[in-house]
């Protein structure tokens, strides 16, 4: 029998992505069901999936945000069961705090956390009667460090890890798997979705410092993603490997190294580390990111320089820690 997935936020990115490669299995292993907040935006999956997959995909129309949306969308499962839940809709919210409004904070944290959590509700008591399930969520290397001029997107990013780490304890007592994909910067429509305060528009009663310090983010921001993004195929091989191991980690990351700001966490517990030896990384300009130890760092090198990891640490943090802080 195939396996029944559910996707969020299958209109782009990673979503889309992972729904095409499913629903393309050539043993048809699974019956995928896309799900998108706005069905007007599904020509972009029908084109990727170039109309071949009748039998094993279908769009449903699903806003996480609305409890009646995710309602309606399980009423039109075929199978009446899930048996792989994807939890990936998610948005970004960038910019100095001061200038973020309460609605946009409120929207960040409705969609990425209880969005999520509120999917998960939705499938949980069938998953636990039936003794069986795997619920994998897209998380962010911004759910287990800091970053600038993310406060609140990170927030809610570290609350998703809160939540899945709580659920992970309770649920293998039920044979239900919960894993989250750890990805860093990935090629996708994020950037151009997030909210993004503008620095000529909402900063202009800014300090500023904060303003210089923003604009050397953005470009830090570019810089990064330009340099060092992953393609969406190489977050999909990651969720593949979850949903076909027998006995699925709890945290899966998409390069092959801990990204090590998250390690110095661990490493350097009481975060002194953390916080003040990463301004150069963040807020230089973007000529001197050129330097390729510092692009690899946020997320972790795709490529190791050494087969041992302790030494590929140090390789990455010892050009970026030995320099002055600004
Ligand atoms: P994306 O913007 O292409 O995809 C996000 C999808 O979520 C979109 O299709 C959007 O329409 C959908 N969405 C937004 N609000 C929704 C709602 N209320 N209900 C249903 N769907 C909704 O970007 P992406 O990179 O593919 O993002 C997917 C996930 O990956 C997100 O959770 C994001 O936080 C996470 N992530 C992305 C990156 C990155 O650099 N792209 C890095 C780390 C984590």
């Amino acid at each position: 029998d195939a396996k029944v997935v559910l996707i969020t936020g299958c209109s782009s990115g990673i979503g889309l992505s992972l729904a095409v490669r499913l629903a393309s299995d050539p043993q048809k292993a699974f019956k995928v069901y896309a799900t998108m907040r706005n069905l007007s935006k599904k020509e972009r999956l029908l084109e990727s999936v170039k109309g071949l997959h009748k039998d094993t995909l279908d769009i449903l129309q699903m806003d996480v945000t609305s409890q009646q949306s995710i309602l309606e969308a399980t009423a039109r499962i075929v199978e009446k069961r899930i048996d792989i839940l994807v939890c990936n809709a998610g948005v970004g919210l960038m910019g100095p705090l001061e200038v973020q409004s309460l609605e946009s904070m409120r929207k960040i944290l409705e969609v990425n956390l209880l969005g999520t959590i509120q999917t998960i509700q939705a499938f949980l008591p069938d998953m636990k009667a039936r003794g069986k399930g795997h619920i994998l969520v897209t998380g962010s290397t911004g759910g287990l460090h800091g970053l600038p001029f993310n406060e609140v997107y990170c927030a809610s990013k570290f609350a998703v890890e809160g939540a899945c780490e709580s659920l992970a304890i309770l649920l293998q007592h039920f044979n239900i798997h919960v894993s989250l994909i750890e990805c860093g910067p990935v090629n996708t429509d994020f950037l151009a979705n997030l909210q993004k305060a503008e620095v000529g528009d909402v900063c202009q009663n800014l300090d500023k410092q904060t303003l210089a310090l923003y604009e050397k983010y953005l470009q830090h921001c570019d810089s990064v993603f330009q340099n060092s993004a992953q393609d969406t195929e190489d977050i999909v091989k990651v969720f593949q490997d979850a949903i076909q191991s027998p006995n699925p980690a709890f945290r899966y990351f998409t390069s092959d190294v801990v990204p090590p700001l998250t390690k110095l966490k661990v490493t350097e517990p009481d975060g002194s580390r953390m916080t003040k030896r990463t301004t150069p990384i963040f807020f230089r300009a973007m000529l001197e990111m050129s330097d390729t130890h510092s692009l690899k760092f946020l997320r972790g090198s795709t490529k190791r320089t050494s087969s041992n990891p302790r030494r590929n640490f140090i390789n990455l943090v010892a050009p970026i820690t030995t320099r002055k802080v600004e």
